[in-house]
């Protein structure tokens, strides 16, 4: 169970401080009926409706909570290109349909500008991101990726070799880099509630407060909360990995294929600008290559939000800002003097091949999950193509439709020990 009073305390976010929410939305009563109904207002759902809605569908999206209270509004607002894991991609797809892969996810970034764009967005979008390897190993790794992107999709990176690095980061701890001009960083919840106003304005009818309880599937299935239902000819399932946490199991089937994993950030107070923008002189978001990463970048009001550390358990770690705020200085303790004003965090949706997980039940139910701490700009293209594909266009989904995924060892239930058993590996790997 995701949802009880440890876990909301991870939400004192600096992104729900600095935005003003008009008044929700009225929950869901009596009977209604839409073309598709989306359950979830996350990016991906909220994606998802005004791709429908600017297709002509009458879409109505139910929200269990508020526009962005999961992950969509919570995130460290990298919008980075490629997946999760593009190895796993390339292990099943043929080289031809793994390069279309990677193509979405450009398309995904561009996408974003564009919405950002035509719907008069403010989300302090900013380009560039930073990939910094730790040591001299994981330096050629990032520099072999950097090839491969290069002469096999087409994509430039920079290469930052060890000498140039105090140009781009006040912090000893990196050997080297890439930077990547293509992806950027933005304000995710004002990026969330951007989309949605956008899907208002195309039409589409977003209730807040309205916990989807059960879905009656069928030729038209009903989706049903407390106080009220929509019959529908299609369902999108976007809700992550609360899905199944409200009444009953809307689709248990899909909960063993990913796992909730905690992962925080925290906020300083404003700093003063050119102490600021001396920490990443590109103004960059930034991330290393560790498998338990460190991710970061500089707010629009000169804050450094400094995300990393992970939990596998649905509890908010008890020692969670001290420990943020060492991470923290572990990399830059030049700012030992500053104080935190906001440390929150949430939960990613990873699936065992870190690969993202989107299908249909059923023939009219569709899912999109699994982004696996990669889905700022994917979220954007899963709900086009799912728009696509109701509308008779099935192809891009597909190709990712096809890749397969095996449920967490355990099921939904004891697939906790057997992650942090995996993960030890992992993080033994970046240690060593
Ligand atoms: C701390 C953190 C940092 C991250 N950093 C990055 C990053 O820097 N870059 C990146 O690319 N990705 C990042 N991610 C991942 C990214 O945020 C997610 O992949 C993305 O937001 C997922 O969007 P979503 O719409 O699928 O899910 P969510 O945003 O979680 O939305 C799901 C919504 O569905 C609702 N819901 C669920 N079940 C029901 C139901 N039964 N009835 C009604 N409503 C329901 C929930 O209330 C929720 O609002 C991060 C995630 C976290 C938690």
């Amino acid at each position: 169970m995701l949802l009880n009073k440890e876990t909301e305390l991870t939400q004192d976010s600096y992104y729900e401080a600095s935005v003003a929410r008009a008044a929700a939305s009225p929950a869901l009563a009596g009977r209604s009926s839409a073309d598709v109904c989306v359950i979830g207002a996350g990016l991906a759902g909220l994606s998802a409706a005004l791709e429908l809605a600017q297709r002509g569908y009458k879409v109505t999206v139910l929200e269990a909570k508020q526009v962005g209270w999961g992950a969509s509004g919570r995130n460290g607002g990298q919008a980075i290109v490629g997946y999760a894991s593009d190895d796993a991609i390339e292990a099943q797809l043929p080289a031809a349909d793994a390069r279309r892969a990677w193509t979405l996810t450009v398309e995904g970034l561009q996408l974003l500008r564009d919405r950002i764009g035509s719907h008069g967005i403010e989300c302090d979008y900013r380009p560039g991101y930073l990939s910094l390897a730790r040591n001299p190993k994981k330096g050629r790794e990032l520099a072999d990726w950097a090839r491969h992107l290069q002469q096999d999709y087409g994509y430039p990176l920079q290469a930052i070799p060890p000498q140039q690095m105090p140009h781009w980061i006040a912090s000893k701890r990196y050997h080297s880099g890439a930077f990547d001009p293509n992806s950027g960083h933005l304000h995710p919840l004002k990026y969330c509630l951007g989309l949605a106003a956008a899907a208002r304005a195309a039409g589409v009818v977003i209730h807040e407060n309205a916990p989807v309880t059960q879905v009656l599937r069928g030729a038209r299935p009903l989706v049903k909360t407390a106080h009220g239902e929509v019959a529908c000819n299609f369902v999108v399932l976007a809700g992550n990995v609360y899905l199944n946490e409200f009444g009953h199991a809307i689709a248990p089937q899909l909960s063993p294929r990913i796992m909730p994993v905690g992962t925080y950030i925290t906020a300083t107070e404003p700093i003063d600008a050119a102490r600021a923008a001396a920490l990443i002189p590109s103004q960059a978001a930034v991330c290393d290559t560790n498998f338990v990463l460190d991710y970061f970048r500089l707010s629009a009001d000169h804050r450094l939000l400094f995300g990393g550390r992970v939990s596998y358990s649905a509890v908010t770690p008890r020692n969670l800002e001290a420990a943020m705020r060492q991470r923290m200085l572990d990399v830059f303790p030049q700012l030992s003097d500053l104080a935190l004003s906001h440390t929150w965090g949430g939960f990613v949706d990873i699936t065992l091949n870190r690969a993202p997980d989107f299908g249909r039940l059923d023939g009219n139910l569709y899912y999109l999950q699994g982004f696996s701490g990669h889905g700022l700009a994917l979220t954007g293209m899963a709900g086009k193509l799912v728009a696509e594909t109701i509308a008779g266009q099935a192809e891009r989904f597909d190709l990712l439709a096809r890749i397969k995924h095996r449920p967490f060892p355990g099921g939904a239930l004891m697939r906790m020990p057997a992650l942090v058993l995996g993960m030890l590996y992992y993080r033994l790997r970046d240690i060593l």
